[in-house]
């Protein structure tokens, strides 16, 4: 393969720029040349796409967002839009394509590779959501963001004696709460992934203060509930405190990437380029016991998908996930 291009599409996250720089560096190392595709699927559709230079990739590796841009372009669920975009590569003599994306832009990837136009996922999100590896770029820093916005908010906790719920990202994934409320000391973490009782949670709520504690800090993922919908509930069910809901919104999604997503997206980057180098499509970079992995992107994307594969081993989604029962502090 002699020319790829990378693109950025779903939700941005820290650490997507060094992940492209991985990439063009990687592929200009090996002598192909690289191309940055603007706006994900949608600049893809529309010819967006131009030449990069290993310059053009300094000074990125510290910067969140994305300098490819991001954006949703539903249309690319359709064959026609699919056909349009890998138009647009051959016109440009592109033979693969980097993702960095999460599931829906798997799901773009997976199209492309279908009609015989080799892609490769790397996993930007956030969320940590994504089956076939476990931690996605973007994951540390949304966590460490989080984390120190719930520090902060302990503090004026404490002086007040206040009950927060501290609502955070991550769609249907319990990961950043989960991370950011054992880190941060919560009280309580509540996620998608475990049911729970508002009566339990007035309860302990009660007993905190009972038992001479100056605030209870409730850690919240959006994928189970808002922040002002729980507050509802727990003051339905008796809470007598005083509550206030803080929800922390996109402040996660931006920021310079810490140093291990800056390493992730490196080592990604640079596999992904290998991957294509070798005529391999279809596939989704990984982590997994601390070891680079690639998957079938298949296997990655398809909804509801607990495990992928790995040349025949089952890997099983973000195993911390099995330890939960161990948080129970
Ligand atoms: P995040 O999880 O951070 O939001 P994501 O990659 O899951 O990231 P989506 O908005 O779901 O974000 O998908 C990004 C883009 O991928 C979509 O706007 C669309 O262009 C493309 N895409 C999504 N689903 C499909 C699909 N089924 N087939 C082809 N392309 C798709």
């Amino acid at each position: 393969m002699k020319r790829i291009a990378v693109l950025t599409s779903g939700g941005d996250a820290p650490g997507m720029n060094a992940a492209v720089r991985a990439v063009v560096r990687k592929a200009i190392y090996e002598g192909m040349e690289v191309f940055g595709i603007n706006y994900g699927y949608a600049g893809m559709v529309a010819g967006d796409i131009f030449p990069l230079t290993g310059r053009d990739v300094g000074d990125k590796i510290s910067r969140g967002g994305t300098f490819l841009y991001s954006a949703r372009f539903p249309e690319f669920a359709e064959v026609e839009g699919q056909l349009a975009g890998i138009e647009q590569l051959k016109k440009h003599g592109i033979e693969g394509v980097v993702v960095v994306g999460g599931d829906g832009s798997y799901h773009g990837a997976m199209r492309l590779t279908e009609h015989g136009f080799p892609a490769v996922g790397v996993p930007g999100t956030i969320d940590n959501d994504i089956v076939g590896t476990d931690y996605t770029i973007g994951f540390d820093t949304a966590v460490t963001t989080a984390l120190d916005a719930i520090d902060k908010i302990r503090d004026t906790s404490s002086s007040h004696k206040r009950t927060f719920i501290v609502e955070v990202m991550g769609r249907s994934a319990g990961d950043i709460a989960l991370w950011a409320g054992i880190g941060a000391g919560a009280d309580e973490i509540l996620i998608p992934e475990h049911d729970f009782d508002v009566n339990e949670l007035v309860a302990s709520i009660k007993h905190g203060y009972k038992n001479g504690k100056n605030h209870n800090i409730i850690v919240l993922a959006e994928g189970v509930m808002s922040g002002s919908e729980l507050a509802k509930k727990v003051k339905a069910a008796g809470d007598d405190s005083d509550l206030r809901v803080s929800t922390l919104g996109h402040i996660q999604r931006g920021g310079t990437p810490t140093a291990r997503d800056r390493v992730l997206a490196s080592w990604m980057g640079a596999r992904a380029v290998e991957l294509l180098k070798a005529g391999r499509g279809g596939l989704a970079v990984g982590i997994h016991n601390e070891k680079l992995v690639e998957s079938p992107i298949l296997g990655s994307a398809e909804e509801g998908a607990l495990f992928s594969l790995d040349n025949g081993k089952i890997i099983v989604n973000n195993p911390h996930k099995a330890n939960l029962d161990l948080f129970k502090l």
